[in-house]
């Protein structure tokens, strides 16, 4: 038994839960806050690849996973016409018994991880946040919404793009920032024919595709340039997506014409951060989006968050000074995660403002191999 008997674990999203179950595997007392009332995440999707499913099985939930969503191969890059531009294979990192690549809805992934992080005995509070965070050299105290109060060993803050954790101990001065672009997606039935990521570029300001979520389903996407203040009425979202994806054809064109229900339209501006070294202060660690929060352009938030979890259980099981594991933390952690945050934003980049050497399938061929190191 290491040094932490007792952690407070801040946002019960895909990092919060992740890390709950890591610390709870490693014999940890964990108390996970989430501010909302319900695990309320929305319905579209999400895309992961072989570090994540590797990380899930670290976390002994891999199968599960991937139970809950649609294994495939890689993606294929495509011009508007439909014509193969590139085709990149995914890397089964997790072994051969793992796909490589995986799509999933994001209740179906927030099911597995809620329903594991209360398995393995996590203590988990919905509906409630902190006021405070009091640090002393031998333990933090916590105060909470709902009148209680905690002390812990450390705080891990979770919560999130827009951290509360992150501007309590590090202030204000950290804040996410609007790269120009916004994503809009939308779920429809899964032709057949699409077993795999496709993305098509080709369009004005942006690109758009497809990802399979199960068999029956899958999620259109557009990424697009932007306005900040973008405001549209929340019954125009269809049109208006269907509008930006007007010079689609093929199975690209009936999918396009699938978006009618403009409720259904996920429209997100996308926001990046990346924290400055030391992600910690003291007794409190920032991970996942709190700490470095990409852009989706290289499907990588989700998998970076999983493996700060998967780092941070396997050391705070040690029996060595905090101070000293949270350093093997950012030791760990910090390059890998500016790969993915530069790439990421790189790529967007490039989206936005092509030149003569902009390489995106170059720099997604680049990605996965960089991964595969271990963490
Ligand atoms: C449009 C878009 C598409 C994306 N697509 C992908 C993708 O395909 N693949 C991928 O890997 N990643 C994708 N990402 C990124 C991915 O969603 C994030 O990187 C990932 O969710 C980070 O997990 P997290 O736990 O750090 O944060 P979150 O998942 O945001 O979880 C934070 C949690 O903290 C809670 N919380 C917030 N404030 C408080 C508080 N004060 N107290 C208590 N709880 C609080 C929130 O309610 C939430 O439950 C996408 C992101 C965007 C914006």
């Amino acid at each position: 038994m290491g040094r932490v008997r007792k952690a407070l674990v801040v946002g019960g999203g895909i990092g919060g839960l992740s890390a709950a179950i890591a610390l709870r595997r490693a014999g940890i007392d964990v108390d996970l806050v989430e501010i909302h009332t319900k695990w309320t995440v929305y319905h579209v999707g999400i895309v992961v690849q072989g570090n994540f499913i590797r990380a899930m099985v670290a976390l002994g939930i891999a199968d599960e996973c991937v139970a809950a969503g649609f294994p495939y191969d890689g993606v294929e890059f495509r011009d508007l016409q439909g014509n193969l531009l590139a085709d990149i294979h995914g890397i089964k990192l997790a072994g051969p018994n793992y796909p490589s690549d995986l799509g999933l809805t994001r209740p179906a992934l927030h099911e597995v991880l809620s329903r594991n992080a209360i398995k393995v005995g996590t203590n988990v509070r919905l509906g409630v946040t902190f006021n405070e965070i009091r640090q002393f050299d031998d333990r933090v105290e916590v105060s909470f919404t709902d009148g209680t109060t905690g002390t812990y060993d450390v705080v891990i803050g979770a919560d999130g793009v827009n951290s509360k954790v992150r501007q309590t101990i590090f202030g204000e001065e950290f804040k996410p920032k609007y790269t120009g672009q916004g994503v809009w997606r939308y779920n429809v039935p899964r032709p057949p024919e699409l077993n795999r990521a496709v993305m098509y570029s080709g369009l004005p300001t942006g690109k758009c595709g497809f990802i399979p979520l199960t068999q029956d389903t899958g999620y259109v996407f557009l990424v697009q340039a932007e306005p900040e203040d973008l405001r549209i009425p929340e019954d125009q979202l269809a049109p208006e997506m269907r509008k930006r994806l007007a010079s689609c054809t093929g199975v690209m064109a009936q999918l396009r014409d699938q978006i009618v229900d403009s409720h259904l339209v996920v429209y997100r501006p996308l926001r990046a951060l990346f924290m400055p070294p030391p992600w910690y202060r003291g007794r409190v660690i920032l991970i996942g989006d709190a700490a470095h929060a990409v852009t989706p352009h290289m499907g990588q938030g989700a998998a970076q968050a999983t493996e700060d979890a998967v780092v941070l259980g396997e050391l705070l099981a040690r029996d060595e000074p905090i101070g000293d594991l949270f350093e093997a933390f950012m030791r760990r952690r910090y390059e890998r995660c500016k790969f993915v945050f530069d790439a990421s934003i790189q790529m967007g980049e490039w989206e936005q403002h092509p030149t003569p050497d902009a390489d995106p399938t170059g720099l997604t061929a680049k990605l996965m191999p960089t991964l595969a190191a271990p963490i």
